[in-house]
């Protein structure tokens, strides 16, 4: 559970009724368990400062990934969240505990110079880019993930998702409402 008071409650309370509604629009888009498997999850996030709020995301489809839509968005990262994605790889390269080194998904360890095209960054992890970007283009201060609230909500059954391994590095600090 997410404690809190006055605004910052407001704020999340705003975001988890947004990302909801996003939900269901997606389950009358999304008929079949394939197609609500393919997408996901939700994904939103909220500034407790400021109010802002990010666009909402799903998970790539195959589709769009071979379209290289995940290549374009990695190259557009912002510049807090390219530091931490190189650092996040670099980890998963020397290993860390939890990790399956063998697993083929999500976030593989391949930045090498500009080989980006593998990495297929999460919902999540879109959402943070895009609420930064509204912050500020500009690199930022790391306390600014402080401020930041988070929250995934589950497309195939009514529920939170939790992130994934990859996603609890990359969105380290922000709090998500659970
Ligand atoms: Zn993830």
């Amino acid at each position: 559970m997410y404690h809190s008071t006055g605004v910052e409650r407001q704020r999340g309370e705003k975001l988890v009724s947004v990302v909801e509604k996003e939900v269901e629009n997606w389950r009358k888009i999304l008929v079949t368990g394939n197609k609500k498997r393919e997408r996901v999850l939700v994904s939103g996030m909220i500034d407790k400062e400021t109010g802002k709020m990010s666009k909402l995301f799903t998970s790539f489809t195959t589709k769009e990934i071979r379209n290289k839509r995940n290549v374009e968005f990695i190259k557009g990262l912002h510049p807090n969240l390219k530091k931490r994605l190189k650092e996040h790889l670099e980890r998963k390269k020397t290993g860390v505990k939890g990790f399956n080194l063998e697993d083929p998904d999500v976030l593989k360890y391949g930045w090498k110079g500009i080989d980006i095209d593998e990495i297929v960054p999460h919902a999540e992890f879109m959402a943070l880019d895009d609420l930064l970007k509204q912050i500020s283009k500009n690199e930022l201060p790391d306390l600014v993930f402080e401020r930041i609230l988070g929250y995934n909500s589950y497309l195939q059954k009514e529920g939170i998702m939790h992130t994934c391994l990859d996603c609890f590095y990359l969105t380290d600090l922000i709090t998500f409402i659970k």
